[in-house]
């Protein structure tokens, strides 16, 4: 079959790990007899330094003629200045709310290679297997007003939390349906007991369980949970939340894979079904990482599993989506590790030679 995907690498670490992304997808293409042609485009510093804006109409366009976007990671220091007018996040913020993609999917599972390389102990780690739900399009993050003011005592600041009912509804509706396919249990992430938004939150959750009777429903309040994530991780089948607790809790649950680099997402704009074609974004959780950018580091499998995500869901490419997994699986089984996951007995490995192994072990 023929695909045309979007590839936006952007800045700092994310040319570096897309490229190994690219570099699978194109291994999928020659064992599965799939043609890919990719459209290459500038999102967030290097925009802003080639355009004076960190995503071109152009680019913002390209994303709805393609099967699948491809999106690396933006920002760092050299466009950190708080005066600026333009900032490379807003590359991501502006594709996402025009993609429609309102649903985070983000797969927090640990593979049993990686278990040593963990920060917490084996056998708190035991039968982790999580997805994260989170809201992408609504909340602190868009919510106007946005702004600073000066006052006679100074500076002050504010955001605003804003969600509509039927914002709300669509993406517990994803949590549900998704907790519905795996084992039957969603915990509902909110903060009722302080924020409106929570209370209106809750209030929505617990009318659409009755509907979703088949599934187990539990409210949890995000302090409450980020505690819980740590302690007792396996209890966790599907959480859904809200846009910034779904933010922090997912790079908290990355620590439970070991490793930031490790983990890939989905960004959807309706529920994802097996083999069904959806437009999506794909992106690895991670941010640039200006630390061990231009270094050849870093770990690319993040990017590598969104296209895994990205044949699944955007391309209806099941056998294919298995096939990288597995690659990345026997890669990890046979002891080779960037250094973000290095531990003793292991072999590390820059960022290209990962990329090339996993590429090798793909089997059509
Ligand atoms: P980060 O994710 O870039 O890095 C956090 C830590 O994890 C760093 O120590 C980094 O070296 C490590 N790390 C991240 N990815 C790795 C990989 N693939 N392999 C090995 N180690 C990896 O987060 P940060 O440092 O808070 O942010 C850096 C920049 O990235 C900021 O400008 C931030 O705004 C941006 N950011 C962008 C996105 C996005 O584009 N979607 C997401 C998060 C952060």
């Amino acid at each position: 079959m023929d695909f045309k995907i979007a590839v936006l690498p952007g800045d700092g670490i994310g040319p570096e790990v897309t490229t190994e992304g690219v570099k699978v997808l194109e291994a999928v293409g020659r064992a599965f007899g799939h043609n890919f042609t990719l459209e290459h485009g500038d999102v967030g510093g290097i925009s802003i330094d080639k355009h004076g804006v960190a995503l071109l109409p152009e680019v913002r366009d390209l994303t709805q003629a393609v099967d699948g976007v491809l999106f690396g990671a933006v920002g760092g220091p050299k466009w950190d200045d708080p005066d600026a007018t333009v900032r490379p996040e807003d590359a991501i913020l502006q594709l996402r709310s025009h993609m429609g993609v309102f649903a985070n999917i983000r797969p927090v599972k640990v593979n049993s290679w990686l278990a040593d390389s963990s920060s917490l102990k084996p056998e708190v780690l035991e039968g982790v297997d999580m997805v994260v739900v989170r809201e992408l399009t609504g909340g602190l993050y868009y919510a106007e007003p946005k702004a600073r003011h000066e006052t006679p005592q100074g500076w002050t600041a504010v955001d605003t939390m804003r969600y509509s009912e039927a914002e709300i509804e669509r993406i517990l509706r994803v949590g549900f349906e998704l907790a519905r396919s795996r084992q039957g249990r969603l915990a509902s992430v909110d903060k009722a007991n302080v924020l409106e938004c929570s209370r209106l939150w809750r209030q929505v959750a617990t009318q659409l369980g009755e509907e979703y009777s088949d599934v187990e429903l539990s409210h949890v309040l995000v302090d409450s949970c980020a505690m819980q994530l740590i302690q007792r991780p396996a209890q966790f089948d599907v959480i859904v939340s809200e846009n910034t607790f779904g933010d922090i809790l997912t790079d908290e649950a990355s620590m439970l894979a070991a490793s930031m680099g490790v983990l890939p997402s989905a960004s959807l704009s309706e529920v994802p079904v097996t083999g069904k074609r959806t437009l999506g974004l794909y992106e690895p959780i991670h941010g640039t990482a200006p630390d061990i950018a231009g270094q050849g580091i870093a770990n690319p499998i993040g990017s590598i599993l969104s296209v895994a995500m990205m044949a699944r869901y955007s391309l209806g490419l099941t056998k294919e989506a298995a096939s990288v997994e597995r690659a990345v699986d026997q890669v990890l089984a046979n002891g080779s590790r960037t250094a973000d996951i290095a531990v003793a007995g292991t072999k590390t490995v820059s960022t290209t030679e990962m990329g090339d192994l996993i590429t090798a072990a793909i089997s059509g």
